[in-house]
C-alpha cells in the first residue's frame, strides 16, 4: 500500500529576458532562441552559446542572410517532412 503526501518541489522559471544583440528586456515569451554547444572542430571548441534574440534584432538579422529562413509551404513539406 502507497502512502502519499504533498511536497512542494523548487521550480525554475524565467524572471527576466534580455535581448543578447541589443540587451533590452523582452516583454513578450516569443523571441528566437537558441543553444549550440560546439565541436572540436569549429573555433568554439567545446563552448556552449545559447542567445535569446527579441523580434526586433531577428528582423535585421535576417534581413542579412542570402537565403530566407522562412518556410513556404512547400519548403515546410520538405523541411518537416
Ligand atoms: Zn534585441
Amino acid at each position: 500500500m502507497r502512502q502519499y503526501k504533498t511536497v512542494q518541489v523548487p521550480k525554475r522559471v524565467i524572471e527576466s529576458l534580455r535581448c543578447n544583440c541589443c540587451g533590452k528586456v523582452i516583454q513578450s515569451r516569443e523571441c528566437f532562441s537558441a543553444v549550440k554547444h560546439w565541436g572540436y572542430d569549429s573555433p568554439y571548441d567545446g563552448e556552449v552559446h545559447a542567445m535569446d534574440i527579441c523580434v526586433d534584432c531577428y528582423a535585421a538579422w535576417i534581413q542579412n542572410f542570402a537565403i530566407s529562413p522562412v518556410l513556404t509551404e512547400e519548403k515546410r513539406e520538405s523541411e518537416e517532412g
